[in-house]
This record gives C-alpha cells, sequence and structure tokens, in this order.
C-alpha cells in the first residue's frame, strides 16, 4: 500500500455530484471533500454531504467533510448573462438585486469606502476607485475594467465595513452542519481569534462541536495569525481573496509564514486556490501550477486544495490523478527527505509533544515502518504527526468522526477499530492498534513500529498521552498451547514422517496430529517444533524437552502457510508470521 503524506481537498460541485465520480475522486487520492455554501443550495449541499459519505464507505476510507462558510463576504447582484464595464466609466454601487454597466447591485451596503479607496470585483480582475459617497450608494471609477458574471466576489481592501463575523446565512449553514456532521467549518474572511470563537459560539448553540479551520484571506488575520492558530483546528491559506486584499506579491511570503508557523504549533494547513487552475479545462496542468504544487508541499503544506478545478471543470477525476502524482514525485525525492529532516519543530511542553518528537526520531533511528498512535481524541495522532516522521503515522481509534478528522493532516494514515475489549489495559490497546495497522497492510509481520498511546482511560480526557514503545508487529497465525517453552524462529518445513535428513537446519519442523514415526537423522539442529498434537507425553515432546527445543503443541496445522518463515513462541503458545526476533 502506497500511502502518501500530503493531503488532498477536493471542492464539489456540479462537475461532482454522482457517487461514482466521487468513489473515483476518493481513489485517486481525495481526502477531504470541501463544499462552498456561497454557492449551490441548502439542500443540494445536504445531498452532497451524503454521497460523500455513501462514496467514502463504498471505497472503504475515511473521507472527511468541509462545509466552507461564506462568511461576511460581499458579492455581486446574480446576471444571467456578463455585462461589460468599461475603463473610464462611472459605476454606481449600492445594496441591490439587479446589475447594469452604469448600477451595480451588491448583497451588502460598502458605503464605510471614502474616496480614493479601491473595490475591486471578480478576484480583482476589475478595478475601480471610489470618486464620493452618496448616502448608501458609493460613487466609482473603472480603472481597468472586464466582463463581470454574477455573484462574482468584491472586495474594499483596507476598509472595515463592520460586517458581522457569523452571518444570518452562516447561521442556517451551521444547522446543515449539525444535522449532517460535517467534519469541519471552513470560516471565511476572519479577522482575530475572537471571530474564530464566534463560529464555535454558533456551532455550540446547534449543539455541534464541530472543528473550524480559519480562512486566512484578509491583511488583519495576517497581522493576528498567532492568535487565530491558537483558536483553529486548522487554517487555510485562502490566496483568491488574500491576492486582493493584500498586495499580490506578498501571497508567496504569506503563504510561506503561515504553513511555518502552523508546522510549528502542530495545526494543520491547507494551501488553496488557483492550484491546477488551467486544468478547469486542460488537460494537463501548466509547468508553473505543477511547481506552485511541489513547493506547498516542499513548504510543509498539511494539504493541497483544488477549487473549481473540480467543482466545475471539465475532468475532475484527471486533475486529482494530476495532483497527487506531482505531490508524490515530491515526497519521493532526496530534497522532501532533507528538508522534513531539517526542519523538526521544536518540542512543546506538554508530555505529548516530548513523546510525540522522540517518537519520530525513534522511529528513523530504528527502521520502523510505522508509528502506530492509538489514540481516542486524535490529540495523539496530531502530536506524532507534528515532527513530521519519515514512516506514515497510523492512527488507530475507534472513534469513526476523529478517523474522518484525522483525513487532513499530513502523515496520518486514520484507521477505524472499535475497542471490542473495554478492559482497558495497555496491552490490549496497543495489540489492538498494531493488528490493525497489519490488517491495513501498512505494516508487516516483523517489522519494528513505534506505539505511541492515549491511554483510553480518564487521563486522555485530560490528553495525556504516557506511553511510548517499541514493538515488533506481529502477526498470529495460529496458536496452541506450550509444550517445551523458548522462542524459535526459522523457515517452516511440514513433515510427514520422522526422517529428517533431508530437513534443512534451523528449521521449524510441524508434524501432524497422528504422528507417531520416530525421528531418524538429527533434531537437535531443528529451530522449534509445531505439532497438531495437543499431547505433553508424547515421543516428539519428550524428543524435544530433552534438546531444550521450543515446542507448540495442538496446532490447526492448516492454519499455518505452506512456505514461510515464523516465530514461535512457545511460553505463550502462538505462532507469528515472520521474523520477529531479531529486533526483540
Ligand atoms: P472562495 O473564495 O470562498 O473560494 P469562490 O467563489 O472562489 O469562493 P470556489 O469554492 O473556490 O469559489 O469554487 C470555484 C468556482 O467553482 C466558483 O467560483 C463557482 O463558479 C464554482 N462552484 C463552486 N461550488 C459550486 C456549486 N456548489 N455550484 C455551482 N458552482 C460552484
Ligand atoms: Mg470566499
Ligand atoms: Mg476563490
Amino acid at each position: 500500500m502506497t500511502t502518501r503524506n500530503t493531503k488532498i481537498v477536493c471542492t464539489l460541485g456540479p462537475a461532482t455530484v454522482e457517487q461514482r465520480t466521487v468513489e473515483r475522486l476518493i481513489e485517486s487520492g481525495m481526502s477531504v471533500a470541501r463544499l462552498n455554501a456561497s454557492h449551490g443550495t441548502t439542500e443540494d449541499r445536504a445531498a452532497l454531504v451524503e454521497t460523500v459519505r455513501a462514496a467514502g464507505a463504498a471505497v472503504g476510507r475515511s473521507v472527511a467533510v468541509m462545509l466552507d462558510l461564506p462568511g461576511p463576504e460581499i458579492r455581486t447582484a446574480p446576471l444571467d448573462d456578463p455585462i461589460e464595464l468599461r475603463a473610464g466609466t462611472e459605476i454606481r454601487f449600492s445594496e441591490g438585486e439587479t446589475a447594469t454597466p452604469e448600477a451595480v447591485g451588491l448583497s451588502t451596503s460598502i458605503a464605510a469606502a471614502g474616496p480614493g479607496d479601491r473595490v475591486l470585483l471578480d478576484d480583482g480582475r476589475i478595478e475601480t476607485v471610489v470618486s464620493r459617497v452618496e448616502g448608501e450608494t458609493v460613487v466609482t471609477e473603472v480603472e481597468s475594467g472586464g466582463r463581470l458574471g454574477g455573484r462574482k466576489g468584491v472586495n474594499v481592501p483596507g476598509v472595515d465595513l463592520g460586517l458581522e463575523p457569523v452571518t444570518e446565512q452562516d447561521r442556517q449553514e451551521l444547522a446543515l452542519a449539525a444535522d449532517h456532521d460535517v467534519d469541519f467549518v471552513a470560516a471565511s474572511f476572519v479577522g482575530s481569534a475572537a471571530d474564530v470563537y464566534a463560529v464555535n459560539e454558533a456551532l455550540e448553540k446547534h449543539g455541534a462541536d464541530v472543528p473550524v479551520v480559519a480562512k486566512i484571506e484578509r491583511a488583519g488575520a495576517v497581522e493576528r495569525l498567532d492568535g487565530i492558530v491558537e483558536a483553529a483546528y486548522g487554517v487555510m491559506v485562502a490566496r483568491g481573496d488574500l491576492g486582493v486584499e493584500c498586495p499580490m506579491e506578498t501571497v508567496p511570503l504569506v503563504q510561506k509564514r503561515i504553513i511555518q508557523r502552523c508546522h510549528a504549533a502542530g495545526v494543520p494547513v491547507i494551501t488553496a486556490t488557483e492550484m491546477l487552475d488551467s486544468m478547469t479545462h486542460a488537460r494537463r496542468p501548466t509547468r508553473a501550477e505543477a511547481s506552485d504544487v511541489a513547493n506547498a508541499v516542499f513548504d510543509g503544506t498539511d494539504a493541497v486544495m483544488l477549487s473549481g478545478e473540480t467543482a466545475v471543470g471539465d475532468h475532475p477525476v484527471r486533475v486529482v490523478d494530476a495532483m497527487a502524482t506531482i505531490v508524490g514525485a515530491v515526497e519521493a525525492s532526496d530534497e522532501y527527505a532533507d528538508r522534513n529532516e531539517q526542519d523538526v519543530p521544536k518540542p512543546g511542553r506538554a508530555r505529548t509533544d516530548v513523546l510525540a518528537r522522540s517518537a519520530r526520531y525513534l522511529a528513523r533511528d530504528i527502521d520502523a515502518a510505522a508509528i502506530v498512535a492509538a489514540t481516542e481524541s486524535g490529540y495523539t495522532a496530531l502530536k506524532a504527526a507534528k515532527y513530521r516522521p519519515d514512516v506514515p503515522v497510523v492512527a488507530v481509534t475507534p472513534s469513526r468522526a476523529v478517523c474522518r478528522r484525522l483525513a487532513l493532516s499530513a502523515g496520518v494514515v486514520p484507521q477505524f477499530a472499535p475497542l471490542t475489549e473495554r478492559e482497558k489495559s495497555t496491552d490490549v490497546v496497543i495489540q489492538n492498534a498494531v493488528q490493525t495497522a497489519v490488517d491495513a497492510g501498512i505494516v508487516d509481520s516483523g517489522d519494528s513500529v513505534v506505539v505511541l498511546a492515549g491511554l483510553m482511560t480518564d487521563l486522555e480526557a485530560a490528553n495525556t498521552t504516557n506511553m511510548l514503545k517499541i514493538h515488533v508487529a506481529a502477526d498470529i497465525v495460529a496458536a496452541g498451547r506450550s509444550i517445551v517453552a523458548g522462542v524459535a524462529t526459522g523457515p517452516l518445513f511440514h513433515a510427514e514422517h520422522g526422517d529428517l535428513t533431508s530437513v534443512p537446519d534451523g528449521s521449524v519442523l510441524t508434524l501432524p496430529t497422528d504422528f507417531d514415526d520416530e525421528f531418524t537423522g538429527d533434531p537437535s539442529a531443528l529451530a522449534g517444533i509445531v505439532s497438531g498434537h495437543k499431547g505433553v507425553t508424547g515421543y516428539s515432546a519428550i524428543v524435544a524437552r530433552e534438546l531444550g527445543i521450543p515446542m507448540v503443541g495442538g496446532v490447526g496445522l492448516g492454519d499455518l502457510p505452506s512456505e514461510a518463515t515464523v516465530t514461535l513462541d512457545a511460553e505463550r503458545g502462538v505462532v507469528y508470521e515472520g521474523d520477529i526476533t531479531d529486533t526483540r
């Protein structure tokens, strides 16, 4: 199984309403589906959430749903046909539902603007400058013109329009979020930590506890980044509006700064907007777009996002394939490995942080196949991922919601595993978690893994990870009873009779239940014996005891592979697949 570290977020829309299409997006690498509440209807979105759930179940992967709230945005009036706005002409902006080349209606008044302020339409493609304000009407002159479609975004950079951080429409969408158990709510145009808390609070009114992803798309938000990173579950570098609200040339630097800040704090961060924009119609990305995706991965983003490319594009699945290919190529490079090695965040003060950082180095130094994080709230897994180990963090959790949420974090392979035995012992938790990683095909029997556990006790409520352990993954293939204690490993040799002359030295011999022969040849060269018979007084049991050969009896020999190296833990009476002794 190949696992990619960096996750892919896809905006869903008219191009992706079919369940089969969503399944193919997941198969190609989508981990998070984004629904933009600025477009389409609430009913459509509700149906789409269910489609994503069904598609995830059909493919057998945890996929999160992120509902993106419009927030205090301003949009132009709806239009059936685009209109032409010409440079040098005068345009009057006021609240309204219609738009002509002389007067463009807006969803909200912008009368707080003053002469000299700039009013930008459609991601800044059309630029106007305010000449005067007449009551609620703002009169502007067009500086660079263009065609204006319906419901395009309006920006008035640097002007506080006094808009509420959570609008009436947002509240309606939050009801949908609560009813359909969405996994993330993205908050648009936040200006400060207080705006993030306002969304949390509105969610609480609906009895929902949904993590909030703060979209950084305003100059003020960049200035108050630290507070926002602390308040939000995750962050999005929303480059579309950011590049209009701030000088365009600052976007690349702000992107790096935000990712760096989030990385240091262990907060998942998404890089968004126009990543493969030309593929909305074209079959291949431009080289510059390929570089943009690659550089975001090098910057350390947790996820890269697709917008119109998947929502309304001609071939959404092809776009995800292209993105996954670019991400995969970067992550396979030495440059990427070096960068991760050189840029390990400083340890936080929490005990979990310190253990998680150690787990990263431990995994590297013992050449582990994975870090297995047993986690109830997701906290332990997020901490493990924060230090970007060069092996996957297999997050094993008994919560489906946590499993989906972790789909946003780089390097995390979330796995759902119910705690079958509610006996909350450390051993059960560890065995369960490692077995889940083996069953998922990420770890092979005999591989070393580093286990990090937020114990499933009251303690985890206090977010305490209190266990770090090197463990050898062992897949139990058969079990019986101990006849002669000890540990042995070697290739299986299935014997029909007692002639050992052709048995290679160091083999693990299996004897059928009705074996009643005597050995010829040298039994002392055997590593171990597995017998179908459970008796402790038979001929072979006596020989094994005399020679000190570990032996397990009463094993269903049909469970054993015909050819394989196995390890006997004859103390416990089990047979593992592979050699699990060398690192023990
Ligand atoms: P934001 O700035 O919040 O990203 P946006 O208007 O740029 O908003 P995106 O979500 O980035 O929108 O999507 C890109 C384009 O895809 C939109 O401009 C819109 O034309 C189209 N789109 C997205 N979702 C839908 C939808 N549900 N129905 C119709 N069109 C959609
Ligand atoms: Mg927006
Ligand atoms: Mg946009």
